[in-house]
């Protein structure tokens, strides 16, 4: 009986991974329904399910990249997706980042185990924020969990499960016959930022160095220093970009997306230098900030203001290095 249900279930998660006609996507959990979209349809350009006629009972969804890499996606508090890396090898499962609770990344945990005996052998924290760590307790105590140094540090700090092997640079595990790269490209969004990356696979994921059309998140970010993280993570050849917010669409859009997002870094910076250049205080400048196409970009208004006020501390070198 209880093979039985494993098996359905399975079935289940593997139905996610497939498009499928629009007409048959509706009700199906995790599917993809209305405006999930497939290669060639038009996407409505946004990060929150609301306007793509979604719910969060959608989520969460697993979905296949090769036949053992896969993405975890699942709603954030503010409506937009949080997503993870799955990677599934004859020697263990890397997981890449966690969800923001313990239920919520005990679900992913759940998943997994149905999809292998192997245990999950390392956890990669590339985004130390507490959206992606804040379940880490749910996965299991043998894990060996790794992030950057400054990650680390601040992990540690914070009293949360901290991690034991860190990369400064770029760290290559070998798991049964994957190779994965665990990548320090630079500061970015928290300025502990990792990504994972395989070769072979050619799969990328950023975590919050690139997340798909959400107004960049600065209030922790370095913003010069992200602009040059995500032009080197667009010299990466990889098929399927996996961002740590956001939608994961057909594999053309998320290319496209991260250079769109690239141009968004470089306009918030350029736009909130062109303002501090005029010598007006942060909180003025902020009434005359224009964000031209990116006013229009999910979460623009929450972000706008720290990124605003954080590139005016770059500039003020307040940033501490
Ligand atoms: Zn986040």
């Amino acid at each position: 009986m209880r093979a039985l249900h494993v098996v359905a279930l399975i079935a289940l998660l593997c139905a996610t991974v497939e498009p499928r006609p629009a007409a048959q996507g509706g009700g199906a959990r995790g599917g993809r329904g209305p405006g999930r979209g497939r290669a060639g349809e038009e996407l409505v350009p946004t990060a929150l399910l609301s306007e793509r006629n979604l719910k969060p009972g959608d989520f969460p969804t697993l979905r296949s990249t090769t036949g053992y890499v896969y993405a975890w996606e699942d709603v954030h508090a503010l409506g937009f997706l949080t997503n993870n890396l799955i990677v599934i090898t004859s020697d263990g499962v890397l997981v890449a980042d966690g969800q923001g609770t313990p239920e919520a990344t005990k679900k992913m945990v759940d998943a997994i185990a149905l999809l292998t005996p192997q245990p999950i052998k390392y956890v990669v924290v590339c985004s130390e924020h507490g959206d992606h760590t804040g379940g880490n307790d749910a996965f299991p105590a043998t894990a060996t969990f790794i992030s950057s140094p400054l990650s680390q540090a601040n992990l540690a700090r914070q009293a949360k499960r901290v991690p034991t092997v860190t990369v400064a640079d770029r760290r290559v595990l070998k798991m049964g016959d994957t190779e994965i790269q665990i990548l320090n490209s630079g500061r970015s969004h928290t300025g502990g930022d990792l990504e994972v990356y395989l070769p072979r696979e050619k799969v990328l994921f950023t975590s919050e160095s690139f997340s798909s059309h959400i107004f960049p998140s600065m209030a922790n970010a370095y913003p010069s220093e992200w602009i040059e993280t995500v032009k080197k993570l667009q010299q990466i050849d990889a098929t399927f970009v996996v961002p740590g917010h956001g939608f994961l669409d057909p594999v053309p859009n998320m290319t496209r997306e991260m250079a769109e997002f690239e141009k968004a870094l470089e306009y918030v910076v350029g736009e909130a230098g062109r303002v501090h250049q005029t010598g007006v205080a942060v909180e003025e400048g902020l009434k005359q900030v224009n964000w031209g196409p990116y006013a229009k970009w999910s979460m623009a208004e929450r972000n706008g203001p720290p990124a605003f006020r954080r590139v005016y501390d770059e500039l003020d070198g307040k940033l501490k290095n």
